[in-house]
């Protein structure tokens, strides 16, 4: 197995007394240019105008609830989160997002929501610019595991990049972990997560084990109840 980080004993999880990760700015939004040719588009980046590649997170039958504004999906408070139709593994994954201006509410309220590969494992999505939370939380955060490494958000209202690698857990046949996730995040340009191995499923105010599951899951987009929006997703698959 490759070295990469390990979740940090020194700290209890969300402790506020855990330093803040150092600023750093990245500069205004570079628009990207189209997708590689063997990416798979989940929202697009130019003017999508419908949710057809995703459902309700919790009923693959019920369709995403979310809106769609100036090209973008916004969460729509308490519909849910919404997952991908297709199933992944091992993944590089290009999201943006955009914080809600003006910003409402303080640390975990404002501008929450989140990018779960597998559906399980979070990179955190919170508007962190000039915004004090525990650094297991912060944008780039792996949630409850890892701080980002510094932070790298753009003001509210701009948009915002994750470049995210990720390879899913290995279990035997009797559930036993033979490989834990690993993810490397790049947020606005900017290193955040290098390597980081995963403890198991993110969790708030605890760290859950691993829990044998498929090898490909969904990807899912959390409702943290902002209207934090999305665009141009896509995914290559590395399996
Ligand atoms: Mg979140």
């Amino acid at each position: 197995m490759s070295a990469g980080a390990q979740v940090s004993t020194k700290w209890p999880q969300h402790s506020m007394e855990r330093p803040e990760p150092r600023v750093v700015d990245p500069g205004p939004y570079r628009p990207s240019g189209p997708p590689p040719s063997d990416a798979i588009v989940l929202f697009d980046g130019r003017g999508a105008k419908s949710l057809a590649q995703w459902t309700a997170a919790d009923s693959a039958t019920k369709p995403a609830r979310w809106k769609i504004v100036d090209g973008a999906m916004e969460v729509v408070a308490g519909t849910g989160a919404i997952a991908t139709k297709q199933a992944f593994g091992d993944v590089q994954l290009h999201i943006e997002f955009r914080e809600p201006t003006p910003p409402k509410g303080e640390s975990q309220e404002r501008g929450n929501s989140g990018v779960f590969l597998m559906g399980r494992y979070e990179v955190q999505v919170l508007d962190s610019y000039h915004n004090r939370t525990y650094a297991d939380g912060a944008a780039g955060a792996i949630y409850g595991q890892y701080p980002p490494l510094v932070n790298a958000s753009r003001p509210p209202g701009e948009w915002q990049t994750y470049d995210i690698i990720f390879h899913r857990p290995h279990f035997d046949a009797s559930g036993n972990v033979t490989a834990p996730a690993r993810m490397t995040v790049v947020h606005n340009g900017v290193l955040v997560q290098d390597n980081s191995v995963l403890s198991g499923p993110t969790a708030h105010m605890r760290r859950p084990p691993y829990e044998k599951h498929s090898d490909a899951l969904p990807l899912s987009l959390q409702d943290h109840g902002d209207p934090v929006r999305f665009r141009n997703i896509w995914v290559r698959k590395l399996e």
